[in-house]
C-alpha cells in the first residue's frame, strides 16, 4: 500500500519535492487505520506534517478505502542498522502533540509553533510585526479590525497565529479563534446543508478574537461573503477583535464586496513586504539554532543572497540540507549548500527579461505591448510605461541605457525621470504603492 501511495503522491508533486520530502521518509507499519512512518529528524517532522500529511493520508485512504491516520516519528538514518530492525516506539506522534492542547469551548484551530518569539522582525515586516504585537497585547482596544496583506510565504500566517496564542496565554479564557477562510466557507455550507445556521452563527458571535486568514478566498463568494459580513458586524459591535489577512490590500483583491472592503479599512491595514538580505539572514539563523541545525555564516548568506524572498522556500532549503547533512553525516558547507540546491538556484537565478515585465505590466492595465515601448504621449499609457521603466530597474540588473533601447530606443534621461517619478508617485499614493507590489509579486513568484 505504502508503495502505491508513493507513486501516487509521485504524480502530484515536482520530482524536485518529491525527492526532498517524500523520498527521505520511511515505512515502519500499519495498523487498522494508523500508518507508522519515520522522518530523519524533528525539523523535518514539522515540515511534513505542516505540508504533506494531508496529502499522505488521503493517497492512503484512497488506495485502502479506509481512513488512515499517518503518525510521524523520527527515526535514525538508515546506516545506523541495529535501530532500524527494531524501531523505537513513536515517540511523539504529531497529532497527539496537536491534540494535547487543552479543551476549550471551541477550538483555537491555532498553531501552536507561531509565536512571535519565533518571529523575525526586519524592515520588511516591522509595521505588522508591531501591529500585531499591540492588538495581541490589548486586543479589541487598539486597532479593529487589524488586516495584514502580503505576498506568498512572507509570514501573514505566521503573525495572526502569533496575536492568537499570544492573547490566549495572557487571557486563558478567552474564545480566540483562527479560521482558514476557505475552512470558515466550508463550515457555512455544511451548516447550510444541515439547516444549522443557528449554531454556526451562535458560535462565530461568541469569539472574543477572531482571526481569519486568507480572506481573498472568499472573494467572489455570495453567500459566504455575507455571512462573514454578518459575523463581522456582530463582532465589531460587541467590541471584539477581528483579524484579517490577505495576499493583497483590500481595494485589489478581485470579487471583494465593498462594503467588506470598506470595514477592512476602518482599522489599520499593514503590509509585509519581501524580506531583505539581512532579514533573510535572521530568519535563518534564528530556524537554524531552533532545530540544532549549524549552519556556517557564509552558507547563510549564500542562502539569503541567491534564493527567493519566500520565507517558507527558504526554510524548505534550510531544512533539505539540514536532512542531507544529517543523512550523510557531514557537516553543512557552502559546497554542499551550491551541490545539494544546484538544480533550484539555477531556475531561480535567472533574471526577469525586460519583455516578461512589460507583459505583465500591459496584461495588468489591458493595453498592448507596443504601446509601452511606443513614444505615444497619451495619458493611459505613460503612467504604464514609467511603471514598467521602473520595475525594469527594480528587478533586473540593467543600466538605464540598456533598459531604454528595450523601450523602443528611449534616452537614458527617459528612464531616470520615470523612476524618479514614479518613487515620488509611490510615497503620496498608496494606491498606486499596491499596484507596483501586486506586480512586484507576480513577477518574482
Ligand atoms: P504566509 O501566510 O504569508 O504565506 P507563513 O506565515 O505561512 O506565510 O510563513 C511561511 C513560513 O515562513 C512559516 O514557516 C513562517 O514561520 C516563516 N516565516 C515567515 N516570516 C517569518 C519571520 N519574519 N520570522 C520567522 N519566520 C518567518
Ligand atoms: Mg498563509
Amino acid at each position: 500500500l505504502w508503495q502505491e501511495a508513493l507513486e501516487h503522491i509521485k504524480e502530484s508533486l515536482s520530482p524536485q519535492l518529491f525527492s526532498t520530502w517524500i523520498k527521505p521518509i520511511r515505512f515502519v507499519r500499519a495498523d487498522k487505520s494508523m500508518v507508522y512512518l519515520q522522518v530523519p529528524n524533528r525539523f523535518f517532522l514539522d515540515w511534513i506534517r505542516d505540508n504533506y500529511v494531508a496529502r499522505i493520508e488521503q493517497a492512503l485512504s484512497t488506495l485502502g478505502a479506509v481512513d488512515y491516520q499517518v503518525i510521524l516519528e523520527v527515526g535514525k538514518p538508515e546506516n545506523s542498522s541495529d535501530q532500524a530492525e527494531n524501531p523505537e516506539p513513536p515517540a511523539a506522534p504529531a497529532r497527539e502533540i496537536l491534540a494535547q492542547k487543552k479543551p476549550e469551548f471551541f477550538p483555537s484551530n491555532l498553531n501552536p509553533r507561531y509565536v512571535f518569539n519565533d518571529f523575525v522582525s526586519g524592515s520588511s515586516n516591522q509595521f505588522a510585526h508591531a501591529a500585531a504585537m499591540a492588538v495581541a497585547n490589548n486586543p479589541a482596544t487598539t486597532y479593529n479590525p487589524l488586516f495584514i496583506y502580503g505576498g506568498v510565504g512572507l509570514g501573514k500566517t505566521h503573525l495572526v497565529n502569533a496575536i492568537g496564542n499570544a492573547i490566549l496565554k495572557k487571557n486563558p479564557d478567552m474564545r480566540v479563534c483562527y479560521y482558514a477562510s476557505e475552512k470558515f466557507m466550508n463550515e457555512l455550507i455544511n451548516s447550510l446543508r444541515y439547516a444549522r445556521m443557528d449554531e454556526f452563527r451562535n458560535k462565530f458571535r461568541s469569539m472574543d478574537v477572531l482571526l481569519i486568514d486568507d480572506v481573498q478566498f472568499i472573494a467572489g463568494k455570495e453567500r459566504t461573503q455575507e455571512e462573514f459580513f454578518h459575523t463581522f458586524n456582530a463582532l465589531y459591535e460587541a467590541h471584539k477583535q477581528i483579524v484579517v489577512t490577505s495576499d493583497k490590500f483590500p481595494k485589489d483583491i478581485p470579487g471583494l464586496e465593498e462594503r467588506l472592503r470598506s470595514r477592512f479599512e476602518w482599522g489599520l491595514i499593514a503590509d509585509i513586504q519581501a524580506p531583505d538580505i539581512e532579514t533573510k539572514q535572521a530568519i535563518l539563523k534564528m530556524k537554524a539554532e531552533k532545530n540544532a541545525i549549524t549552519l556556517p555564516e557564509d552558507v547563510a548568506y549564500f542562502l539569503s543572497n541567491s534564493v527567493t524572498s519566500n520565507v517558507r522556500e527558504l526554510e524548505g532549503f534550510l531544512i533539505r540540507l539540514g536532512a542531507y547533512a544529517s543523512l550523510t553525516s557531514t557537516p553543512i558547507t557552502l559546497e554542499m549548500a551550491r551541490e545539494v540546491l544546484k538544480d533550484i538556484l539555477v531556475e531561480k537565478n535567472r533574471e526577469l527579461t525586460v519583455e516578461e515585465i512589460q507583459k505583465t505590466v500591459a496584461a495588468h492595465f489591458n493595453i498592448k505591448m507596443a504601446d509601452l515601448k511606443s513614444p505615444k504621449r497619451l495619458k493611459a499609457l505613460v503612467l504604464p510605461r514609467q511603471i514598467a521603466m521602473y520595475l525594469a530597474r527594480n528587478l533586473t540588473s540593467l543600466s538605464f541605457p540598456e533598459i531604454g533601447e528595450r523601450f523602443g530606443g528611449k534616452d537614458h534621461s527617459t528612464i531616470i525621470h520615470a523612476i524618479k517619478k514614479i518613487d515620488k508617485c509611490q510615497e503620496e499614493d498608496f494606491q498606486l504603492r499596491a499596484v507596483i507590489d501586486s506586480l512586484k509579486n507576480t513577477l518574482t513568484r
